[in-house]
C-alpha cells in the first residue's frame, strides 16, 4: 500500500481560548484519548502532522512521537508553543521533528486571539529556544482574520530573519473548530495584506516560498467564498484521526464524517470499508471548498503542474515587475470592487451562518 498523509489530533484539550475555536469548550476527557496501543495500528505516512487541542497537554507526547516515527518519514507537531519545557525536551529526542507555533499576529493582536496572558512571550520565547538549540525545522503559523490582518506581512519578515517556516491559515468553520459563524469582514483589507504577503514571497529566491505564494493566493479565492483552486482528495490518501481513535477524511466538515474506528477495527479493514468508502462519495461532492494545508498540500503535490503554472507566470514572466501580483487578478475581487456582487452575496455563499452578518 502506497504511504499515506496522516493527522493526529492527539487531543481535544487546549489551555487556551481563541477568538475563532471553540474547541477548548468541548475537550477530551484524558480516559478516552487515543493511546500508543492505538496509535501502533496507523499505516505507513509520508508526513505526519501531531495536533490537538494542544498536543503538549498530554504528557506521553514524546512515547507518541517515537511510536509515530516508526510509520512516518517526516512528523510536523503544531503547538501553541505555551508548553515551552516540554517541547524543548521532545525537540532534545526528536531533532528532526518539524514544529509549527502559532502566532495570531504581534504581541497585542495575538494575546487578545489568543486569551492567554503572556502568550505570544511565551511562543515567541519558545521558538527563539529551539532555534538556539539549532532545531532545523521550526516556523509560525497564523490564522488570518480581520483582527490581525495588519501584522501579516511584519510577521512573515519576522520568521524570514529568523529563518523559519511562515505558515498561513485563514478563518474556517467545522465541528473540529467547534465553530458556523467564523467569517472575514472586511475582505478587501485581508486580501490587500495577503497580496502584499504574496508578492515578499515572490520576491524571494525560495522555489517552496513562490509555491507559498500560490497557497496564499488559494486563501484570496477562499475568502471570497470561491470554489476551491484544486479538487479535494481527502480520504483517498490522506487521513485525519481524532482522540477518540475514530479516522475521518478531513477537519473541514460540518460535522463529523467517520470512515471507522481504530480502537476496534485494524487499518486495512478501516480504510477498506463500505463506511469509507461511503465517507469518499461524501468528499467527491463536498462543497465547502476548506483551503487549509492539511487538504491543499497533497493537492498541490497530485496536481503539482497546476500551482508550477501559477509560479511560472508569476515569477518567471513577469521578472522586470516589482509587483508580480495583484489581488484584482481574481475576478470576484474585481466584481466586488465594482458593486457587481455585495457582500451579502459573498456571505451566503461561505460556511459561516447568517448572524454573522450582524455582528
Ligand atoms: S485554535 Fe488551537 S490554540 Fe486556539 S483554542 Fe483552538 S485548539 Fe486551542
Ligand atoms: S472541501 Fe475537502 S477538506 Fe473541506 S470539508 Fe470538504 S472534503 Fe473536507
Amino acid at each position: 500500500m502506497k504511504k499515506l498523509n496522516g493527522t493526529v489530533i492527539v487531543t481535544y484539550r487546549c489551555n487556551a481560548r481563541c477568538n475563532m475555536c471553540s474547541r477548548y469548550k468541548r475537550p477530551s476527557e484524558p480516559k478516552d484519548e487515543i493511546s500508543v496501543e492505538t496509535i501502533r495500528k496507523l499505516p505507513r505516512m509520508y508526513f505526519t502532522n501531531i495536533t490537538g487541542g494542544e498536543p503538549f497537554i498530554r504528557e506521553d507526547m514524546k512515547e507518541i512521537t517515537r511510536e509515530i516515527y516508526k510509520k512516518s518519514d517526516r512528523i510536523v507537531i503544531s503547538t501553541n508553543g505555551f508548553f515551552t519545557d516540554r517541547i524543548v525536551d521532545l525537540c532534545k529526542e526528536f531533532p528532526d521533528v518539524g514544529i509549527r507555533i502559532s502566532i495570531e499576529g504581534l504581541e497585542a493582536a495575538n494575546n487578545k486571539i489568543r486569551g492567554l496572558e503572556d502568550g505570544y512571550k511565551r511562543g515567541y520565547d519558545t521558538l527563539k529556544k529551539l532555534v538556539e538549540m539549532g532545531m532545523r525545522d521550526v516556523g509560525f503559523g497564523m490564522t488570518v482574520q480581520d483582527m490581525n490582518a495588519q501584522d501579516l506581512v511584519a510577521l512573515y519578515r519576522l520568521s524570514d530573519e529568523l529563518n523559519m517556516e511562515f505558515a498561513t491559515a485563514s478563518l474556517h468553520n467545522s465541528f473540529y473548530f467547534v465553530e458556523s459563524k467564523n467569517i472575514i469582514h472586511d475582505r478587501p483589507m485581508v486580501a490587500r495584506h495577503f497580496e502584499d504577503l504574496i508578492n515578499e514571497l515572490l520576491k524571494s529566491n525560495s522555489p517552496k516560498k513562490w509555491f507559498r505564494a500560490y497557497f496564499n493566493h488559494g486563501l484570496v479565492n477562499y475568502i471570497y467564498s470561491r470554489k476551491r483552486l484544486l479538487p479535494c482528495n481527502m480520504a483517498f490518501d490522506t487521513f485525519f484521526v481524532d482522540p477518540y481513535s475514530d479516522v475521518m477524511p478531513c477537519n473541514g466538515t460540518e460535522k463529523k464524517e467517520i470512515m471507522g474506528n481504530l480502537n476496534t477495527q485494524l487499518w486495512d479493514e478501516l480504510w477498506n470499508s463500505d463506511q469509507a468508502e461511503s465517507v469518499r462519495r461524501n468528499v467527491r461532492t463536498c462543497e465547502r471548498n476548506c483551503w487549509m494545508i492539511g487538504s491543499v498540500s497533497p493537492a498541490m503535490r497530485k496536481y503539482i503542474w497546476i500551482p508550477a503554472l501559477w509560479v511560472v507566470r508569476h515569477k518567471l514572466l513577469r521578472f522586470w515587475k516589482s509587483k508580480k501580483y495583484s489581488m484584482y487578478e481574481n475576478r470576484i475581487v474585481r466584481d466586488f470592487r465594482d458593486g457587481r456582487v455585495s457582500k451579502a452575496e459573498l456571505d451566503r455563499c461561505s460556511t459561516c451562518e447568517m448572524q454573522c452578518e450582524q455582528e
